[in-house]
């Protein structure tokens, strides 16, 4: 069966047991502060077990993108050494909320892998959970119960807690696991070693593929266990292990997943695969890491120098590094991979090859940047091997080994690498504990300690900031947060008209009151998608009633920006193409933030033709027409703007001004006129491929033409009242030249005056003629008086000039070439003198100049020259 087969089969194969086919939710995560990158199947689906979300479908299946490179979940040091831990791979799974249980989940597993793909069932072995005397957990009978129908008891292997009992966090929903192990060894191997011994033992023939979770307790934040009362299966099945094992292969990169991008490589670098272990490892990592960068692109994150961005941007360093070292690459060439990738992945996510173009630019343009800092880097590290050989040494600090890596992004091994073939050590207990001080410090800036939440009384939270900006309520929940030690409260509302921060628009401020009290609200934010309302007080009595008023002039403002933000949008597709796609927005009361791919920087016409068409719609005053509950077909249909990369349920709220049509859960002015104009401030560059617009709307631009307008009447007052002011200034501008040229002019015949005054009045000393200047010419001045006296006369002639210019003292010393053959030096001259004007200076042995800062001691700084040169 082909990659494509697999993935298709396991989807109807739940499809046929009732489950609803979901599609993959986005690889990057933009509104979870709690985690970057999806690591899982059941992330997607986080809000409906903690039951923040009503269950739409109680059983769902999925292929899910994941990506473990950070926190939790971390394998990237795996990645290319072995051949089963990806970056980057599909997760099969299938899930029961509250629906089915251990049962059917455990029996479903079995009939997929033995009757419906045919695997030797010979080849299998199982984990459950051994249990834990500690928590008061017995062992999982219960599994191994229904496990032993198809499995002799020795191949169901009690595991401990660590790999056996999974848990969402430190509280919420948590239970025993139980995982299917695959031996994908030969029939010899196997005759030899027994399987059995090596499960779970990092053998990469024998290893996990499909872990099932029974989430059946939640952990409370006293570390206590209560029983969870919807039970959930949570399974995930990794694709490219499953395709190894169903395609007789004995490496994921061996499977029809990988190969075609393997042989690009090979082609690329001239380098057959499987011949050699560090080229096979470099390979591995470059095939594994270009899925995870241009998917990343796709889903709207470009690498970057914060966060997620910067997870992605070192991915994709890693893999230009190991083509660098072991692949001989000294240009970009991850770019050219994405012919291959676009065969293999395109038609399962053609969003690949929709954004082809985009993905080619990025990677090309960050591989360029970061073969730079490399160069850099490996000069950096030359000086620090300089430096070490000067005193002797053959080891190189863990310091500037750190200073390699943080900056320069030099993993240690590289580093290494290049120290081992200049026979040079580094000391790597001070690199590990540098790089444990910054972790430290990356730790303690991060935690958050949150209480649990208290329940004042049951209940669903609604929003209702879409029809009202003030409303009655009551306090549902309340929790304790404690971050950097800061200490606020997070509430939870019946009805709130609060917009809590998503899709680019932040969230709003306001105040709770009562009979007796006010509160004030500083930010809202979704947490878990529950709206959480931030406070630094606590209402004395939270029981009672509210009114939640937001502050209307702020969300005033921000619905301007925001409803500004669709009309540009509209506008920039009509004036640079279609190809316009929006890649980030950020909608505040003060101004908006638009980013788009867009292959040239804007011109100043393009710019004012997109303002003019914006503004014509604000003026046409088109009504907000908003459709809350539309099918998401119907809404494409309409031509909505949806963006790669979101994830929209089954029905979107379509947001309509006049043609502008966009899926949108933000909030907007009711229509265009309210905007009153929009003024683009700024437009350049963020990442290769995307363009970044700011802009201003409403009252903002007011103030902005009043700015720009008093600038232009005090011009005008500079310049006598004069009715046209572009006139006048060129012609000052013209007068300025002129005059400058003029006084050059004027300069020059008084230096050719002062030439023939010194030489005159020149006295000799052993032979030597001395010409001694002390006046307020430039340096540069005294530079070309120095010059000029060289022509006239180049041999035993030293000119010594001390200037204060504008306060500033300046040193010329110059030497006719004969002296200079006799072993004078104009620098040390300079140098030694320029110490009585406390300053420094350089040059050639000839002529030598310096600044400083001591005007008082010109004199002196002559007569030492003088001296120095006698
Ligand atoms: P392992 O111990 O092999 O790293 P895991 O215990 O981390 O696996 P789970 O978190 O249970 O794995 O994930 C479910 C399934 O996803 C695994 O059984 C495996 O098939 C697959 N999987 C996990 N991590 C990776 C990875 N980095 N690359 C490819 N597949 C993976
Ligand atoms: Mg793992």
């Amino acid at each position: 069966m082909t990659s494509q087969e697999i993935r298709q089969s396991f989807l109807d194969f739940f499809a046929s047991k009732n489950h609803k086919i979901v599609p993959s939710a986005p690889m990057v995560i933009k509104d979870d502060p709690t985690l970057m990158f999806t690591n899982a199947g059941m992330n997607q689906f986080k809000n409906i077990i903690l039951g923040n979300d009503p269950i739409k479908y109680p059983r769902v299946a999925d292929s899910q993108k994941c990506l473990r490179v950070s926190g939790k979940h971390n394998d990237l040091e795996e990645v290319g050494h072995d051949t089963y831990h990806h970056t980057m791979f599909e997760m099969l799974g299938n899930w029961s909320f509250g629906d089915y249980f251990k049962k059917e989940a455990i029996e479903w597993a079995w009939e997929y892998l033995t009757e419906v793909l045919k695997l030797d069932k010979e080849r299998l072995y199982v984990t459950v959970f051994e249990g834990s005397p500690s928590e008061g957990l017995s062992r999982d009978d219960e599994a191994a119960e229904i496990w032993s129908q198809f499995l002799p008891a020795e191949r169901i292997i009690n595991g401990n807690k660590k790999d056996n009992f999974w848990e969402m966090g430190d509280t919420g929903p948590c239970g025993p696991c139980s995982e299917i192990h695959i031996d994908i060894r030969d029939d010899a191997e196997r005759a030899r070693v027994d399987g059995l011994t090596l499960v779970n033992g990092s053998h990469p023939q024998v290893i996990e593929i499909w872990n099932n979770v029974f989430m059946q307790y939640n952990r409370k934040a006293d570390g206590s266990l209560e029983g969870l009362p919807a039970k959930v299966i949570d399974t995930g099945m990794g694709f490219e292990r499953l395709c190894m094992a169903i395609q007789g292969k004995k490496s994921n990169y061996d499977t029809d997943i990988f190969q075609p991008i393997i042989h690009a490589i090979g082609k690329i670098c001239d380098i057959a695969y499987g011949q050699n272990e560090k080229t096979d490892v470099a390979m591995r990592v470059i095939a594994d890491h270009i899925r995870t960068i241009a998917f990343s692109i796709t889903d709207g994150q470009l690498p970057s120098n914060a966060k997620a961005g910067y997870v992605i941007r070192r991915i994709l360093r890693r893999a230009v590094r190991y083509g660098y070292t072991f692949l001989n690459q000294r240009s970009a060439f991850m770019y050219k991979l994405t012919d291959a990738l676009c065969e293999v992945m395109g038609t399962a996510y053609p969003e690949l090859i929709t954004q082809k173009t985009l993905i080619e630019k990025v990677i090309k343009e960050e591989e360029d940047s970061f073969l730079r800092t490399l160069e850099t880097g490996i000069r950096l590290l030359d000086k620090v091997m300089d430096e070490a050989k000067k005193s002797g040494k053959t080891t190189i600090s863990g310091k500037d080994a750190f200073t390699l890596y943080d900056t320069f992004g030099f993993p240690l091994d590289l580093t290494e690498l290049i120290l081992r073939e200049n026979n040079f050590t580094v000391n790597i207990n001070d690199f590990n504990a540098e790089m444990q001080q910054q972790k430290e410090r990356a730790r303690n800036a991060a935690a958050v300690e949150t209480s649990d939440w208290v329940t004042v009384r049951e209940g669903d939270s609604n929003f209702v900031g879409y029809d009202y900006t003030s409303y009655d309520t009551e306090i549902l929940r309340y929790r304790k947060v404690k971050q950097k030690n800061q200490e606020y409260y997070q509430l939870v509302l019946s009805n709130t008209p609060f917009y809590a921060e998503m899709g680019g628009q932040v969230g709003d401020s306001g105040v709770l009151t009562s009979e007796s009290e006010t509160i004030e609200i500083l930010d809202t934010k979704k947490e878990n998608n529950l709206a959480v309302h931030i406070s630094t007080k606590l209402p004395a009595d939270v029981t009672g009633g509210f009114t939640a008023s937001i502050n209307l002039e702020k969300r005033r403002a921000t619905e301007s920006n925001h409803s500004a933000t669709h009309l540009l949008h509209e506008a920039l597709r009509e004036v640079l193409g279609t190809h316009v796609e929006q890649k980030g927005s950020y909608v505040s009361p003060e101004s908006l933030r638009f980013d788009f791919s867009h292959f040239q920087k804007m011109t100043k016409e393009e710019i004012r033709a997109v303002e003019r068409i914006a503004n014509r719609k604000i003026r046409e005053n088109h009504p907000l027409h908003e459709m809350r509950e539309t099918p998401i077909a119907e809404a494409q249909a309409m031509g909505a703007m949806a963006l790669f990369g979101e994830k929209y349920g089954e029905v979107v709220r379509v947001i309509q001004f006049g043609t502008s049509t966009e899926l949108c859960g933000g909030t907007h002015v009711d229509s265009t006129g309210r905007i009153g104009m929009v003024r683009i401030i700024s437009e350049s560059s963020i990442a290769a491929g995307i363009r970044r617009i700011e802009a201003i709307s409403g009252e903002a631009v007011e103030l902005l033409l009043d700015t720009q307008q008093d600038i232009l009447s005090e011009v005008r007052d500079i310049l006598h009242n004069t009715p046209d002011i572009l006139t006048a200034i060129r012609k000052q501008t013209e007068e300025n030249t002129e005059l400058k040229k003029q006084i050059e002019g004027f300069n020059q015949e008084k230096i050719m005056q002062l030439r023939d005054d010194l030489l005159q009045k020149a006295t000799e000393v052993n032979n030597i003629k001395i010409v001694r200047y002390e006046g307020s010419l430039t340096a540069d001045q005294a530079k070309t008086l120095a010059f000029q006296i060289r022509n006239i006369q180049n041999n035993n002639l030293c000119v010594v000039a001390g200037c204060v210019n504008e306060g500033k003292p300046s040193l010329t010393i110059l030497l006719s070439d004969d002296l200079v053959a006799k072993g004078l030096n104009a620098v040390n001259i300079a140098r030694e003198a320029a110490k009585e004007i406390q300053g420094g200076g350089g040059g050639q042995p000839f002529f030598a100049s310096a600044g400083g800062k001591n005007p008082a001691g010109i004199k002196q700084a002559i007569a030492k020259a003088l001296s120095l040169v006698r």
